[in-house]
């Protein structure tokens, strides 16, 4: 069999307390819960760095403004940054966006992406988005429609995936994450892969995101199938949750079997795979 050279590229969604402030619904917020992601996040700083892996991390741009430790922290961002992961930006402060006007998204781009890069000391362009709570997931133009997104295009101009690639173009990105359903794969008439695709759109190139989490399904596909790259996604948040597909034992079974099998199997950043100018 011949044995491809595969890509794996992880992201984490780094929603810090701001995001977790905004996300809650129902209302469970902690302070402990604040506390637990960063812990969790400086656990898998060190596991990273143990297997040699490089990764992405999504932060909200308002973790990255100066103020009171733990609500903001940007020296946690410069540190994630210099241990060689990709700082991308998860929004200003983890909105949903199909509800918010055109101008309100450009702000949010605009102010995170600025912030992150003054964390970094501007050593990386910040040219990545991940949108919060995987908002938008209509896309019109490829037949993906989605009630969960709560305002819908054509009334909502923010809630449709053509939108938000035009507006991360004019706000210089150049990769975004996407999660869509087309309307023949939700009827099943139509398989999914199940990490996603990576390609290129509009200039912008288009991570699919299916798959949060790691354990034993999706390392065995990576193992077992043969394309060029592969999307994974994780919250810091969810690591020491038991019953999470993201959690430690997971992230470990996948790495011991991922990095030490026969396969070439490297871990990207999403930059890595940019086309170069
Ligand atoms: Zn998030």
């Amino acid at each position: 069999m011949k044995i491809f050279k595969k890509k794996i590229v992880l992201i984490w969604d780094f929603d810090g307390p701001i995001g977790l402030i905004n996300s809650s619904l129902p209302y469970n917020f902690h302070f402990k819960t604040l506390e637990s992601e960063i812990a969790n996040l400086r656990v898998i700083l060190d596991v990273l760095d143990q297997y040699d892996v490089k990764c992405c991390f999504a932060v909200t741009g308002f973790s990255a403004e100066e103020g009171l430790y733990p609500y903001t922290f940007p020296e946690l961002i410069k540190e994630i940054y210099s241990r060689g992961h990709e700082i991308a930006s998860h929004s200003w402060r983890h909105e949903w966006i199909p509800l918010f006007e055109v101008k309100q998204v450009e702000k949010s781009l605009e102010r995170s992406k600025n912030t992150l890069e003054r964390a970094i000391e501007g050593k990386q362009n910040v040219v990545g988005f991940v949108p919060p709570h995987n908002r938008p997931m209509t896309w019109m133009r490829r037949g993906a429609f989605s009630l969960g997104d709560r305002r819908i295009f054509p009334f909502a101009a923010t809630g449709d995936n053509e939108a938000l690639i035009r507006l991360l173009k004019d706000k210089n990105y150049k990769w975004v994450r996407v999660s869509y359903s087309n309307v023949l794969h939700k009827l099943g008439f139509r398989s999914t892969k199940m990490t996603g695709r990576i390609f290129y759109y509009k200039d912008i190139l288009l991570l699919e995101n299916h798959y949060p989490g790691f354990g034993k399904q999706v390392t065995d596909y990576i193992l077992r199938t043969n394309f060029p790259t592969y999307t994974l996604s994780a919250h810091p948040l969810m690591f020491s949750f038991k019953n999470k597909k993201e959690n430690r034992a997971n992230f470990f079974y996948m790495l011991e079997h991922l990095c030490k099998s026969d396969q070439k199997i490297e871990f990207v950043r999403p930059s890595d795979l940019l086309a170069r100018d």
